[in-house]
């Protein structure tokens, strides 16, 4: 007798290809009804809820082929002219089309029009869909970030001619005449240590000539970089570096002096060109003081790491809703994963990391806006938020995506499903623009230099709920700005990341209580105990032999579905 094979149907695992990711995260639009104004709001639903349509199904598979297939660089023609060019797979190529063309996700902040909006959008907003657009695809969020941070600098500090020949192609949408930035700061001996850069710069004219070898440039072949130099006498250390602005093509349509001598391969981003550059006479135009050129830099560098922590935020929560989704569906032991106690308890604890990541994120966004408008606590404020930001959700992001690749089981390590590909890409985060150590350390500085925690501390207390709940969270929240306060002051370096960690947390008790308070008036307080969560793991002290109180929150938050005030009330009161 023949054994009994089990039909491929009916033993398929759930498949959550083609959800759409706006609509399966509940929490999305009512986030949205917070930081975004109401006209505004309503003239975007459409473009969110395609745009998440879009990244679980056409733009996810495409990252997986783009992945699959890295760029190559060639040095020749089939001619034999020796031309330098980048070749990128047409699945990267559409995803870049997507965010710079389609959506205008590089061009928003900086003028009206994108999206059908007179006027430029405001951070939330570019950050909301960033956050959707990097659940499918992370490797175009760093040339998107680039060319996005690269314009604010250019338009911040550059000479107005300067500005007005490049601005127009770094906000394009047509794909054909747009300009992408880049940064081109590493070296060999200067990565953490900027100030060890050894790249000349000889003054020839009124331009200026680049000499030197940049060891690690995202978007190789973009149209223009900021690049970091020194110029011939200038001192040592980042006071004597210069910044300098350098085009591919030459205004009289010849290439630049500078070769691309290899791609590196990467564990993740593996669609997206980093290479390494020599810098032969490159000709580049001096951005802003000559003598500032690291402090101008620094304004690139901090815009690029808030879009580090959003990107981290949004990856987090791509890998919950696909753990989610498994857990829903996949049966074992005659029971959903998610009716499975240990499992529950794990969900839960990728939501907390994912849930307090968006509420920094949206709430340093707000914080952007307002000093972006002038407002100077708020300018301090978003002076530490970002480095908070950037520190804590790149390495939550590393765990969150880690424990969701496990919720698939054997196949989450599998590269056909996102898992792989995500847990891959979050490890860059908490590595470029700063390591950990390193942007820990810059909490520090922002909190010793520029007086910041004197501008966030009444803007937390400010935020707390006025209720039981409330008072709860102050001592917690007041003990991690002390903390913090003492470790900056004291250069106390070997404490920086708990610090810095205990902030974040405190940061994020703090807005999700705020947003739970508000978000309570229309019928759902869900953040309200989300808050309560952070505060039990993350600010309180826990005896690790105790038993966890968690199961009463997971029956309330794993549906995902509105909590009303009084059974949060109620849950609290347990
Ligand atoms: C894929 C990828 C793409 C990149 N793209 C770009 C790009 O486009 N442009 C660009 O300019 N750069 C880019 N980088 C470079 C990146 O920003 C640097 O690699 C990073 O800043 C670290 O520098 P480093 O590699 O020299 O490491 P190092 O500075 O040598 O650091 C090594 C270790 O020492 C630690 N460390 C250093 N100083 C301290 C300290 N004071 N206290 C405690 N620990 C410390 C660091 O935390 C780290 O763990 C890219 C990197 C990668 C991996």
């Amino acid at each position: 007798m023949k054994p009994e094979i089990v039909p491929a149907a009916q033993a398929a695992l759930p498949d959550s290809r083609g959800i759409n990711l706006y609509s399966a995260d509940p929490s999305f639009a009512g986030l949205l009804g917070l930081y975004v104004g109401d006209d505004l709001r309503r003239h975007l639903a459409p473009h969110f809820d395609r745009l998440g349509a879009l990244a679980g199904g056409d733009l996810d598979q495409l990252a997986a082929t783009a992945d699959r297939n890295p760029p190559e660089l060639h040095h020749r023609t089939r001619t034999g002219e020796n031309r330098q060019w980048i070749e990128k797979h047409p699945a990267y190529r559409r995803l870049e089309e997507v965010a710079f063309s389609e959506y205008g996700l590089a061009a928003m902040s900086h003028r009206g029009g994108v999206l059908g909006w007179p006027k430029p959008l405001p951070p939330a907003v570019k950050y909301a869909f960033s956050y959707l657009y990097v659940q499918a695809e992370f490797g175009v969020c760093c040339p998107l970030s680039m060319t996005d941070s690269l314009t604010r600098t250019l338009r911040k500090f550059g000479d107005p001619a300067l500005v007005a020949r490049y601005l127009p192609g770094l906000t394009e949408q047509d794909f054909d005449s747009l300009t992408q930035g880049a940064m081109f700061m590493t070296e060999q001996g200067a990565g953490s240590d900027v100030g060890g850069v050894v790249t000349r710069a000889v003054k020839d004219g009124g331009d200026w000539r680049l000499y030197g070898d940049k060891w690690f440039c995202s978007n190789a072949d973009a149209g223009v970089a900021m690049v970091l130099a020194r110029p011939d006498g200038a001192p040592a250390g980042t006071k004597g570096l210069a910044l300098f602005l350098l085009p591919r093509v030459l205004p009289d349509g010849s290439a630049n002096s500078y070769r691309s001598l290899r791609l590196k391969e990467k564990l993740g981003t593996r669609d997206m060109p980093s290479g390494e550059i020599v810098l032969e006479g490159a000709r580049a135009y001096l951005v802003g003081d000559q003598g500032r050129g690291f402090v101008q830099m620094t304004d690139m560098i901090n815009m690029s790491r808030l879009s580090n922590g959003m990107r981290a935020a949004g990856m987090m929560r791509r890998a919950l809703t696909e753990a989610l989704f498994i857990a829903r569906h996949r049966v074992a032991f005659g029971k959903t994963l998610i009716e499975l106690p240990l499992m529950r308890r794990q969900l839960l604890k990728i939501m907390l990391l994912a849930e307090a990541a968006r509420s920094v994120m949206f709430h340093a966004a707000a914080e952007l806006e307002r000093s972006d408008a002038g407002d100077e606590a708020a300018r301090r404020r978003i002076r530490v938020l970002t480095p908070l930001l950037k520190f804590r959700a790149c390495r939550d992001a590393r765990r969150a995506t880690g424990d969701a690749m496990e919720v698939r089981g054997g196949c989450g390590y599998i590269e056909e499903w996102s898992d792989a590909r995500l847990v891959r890409d979050a490890h860059l985060g908490s590595i470029w623009e700063g390591t950990s150590n390193i942007v820990a350390l810059d909490v520090m500085r922002a909190i010793r230099r520029e007086g910041a925690l004197d501008a966030l501390q009444p803007a937390l207390e400010e935020m707390l709920p006025r209720d039981a709940f409330g008072e709860t969270l102050r001592g917690p929240v007041g003990r991690a700005v002390a903390f913090a306060h003492d470790v900056a002051g004291k250069r106390d370096e070997i404490h920086s990341r708990q610090a810095a960690t205990g902030l974040y947390y405190a940061v994020a008790a703090a807005v999700l209580a705020s947003e739970g308070s508000r978000l309570a008036a229309t019928g759902d307080a869900r953040r309200l105990l989300l808050s309560a969560l952070v505060l039990q793991h993350r600010l309180q002290p826990r005896d690790p032999l105790a038993r966890a109180s968690e199961d009463r929150f997971a029956e309330a938050l794993l549906p995902e579905t509105a909590v009303s005030h009084e059974q949060v009330n109620q849950l609290l009161k347990k």
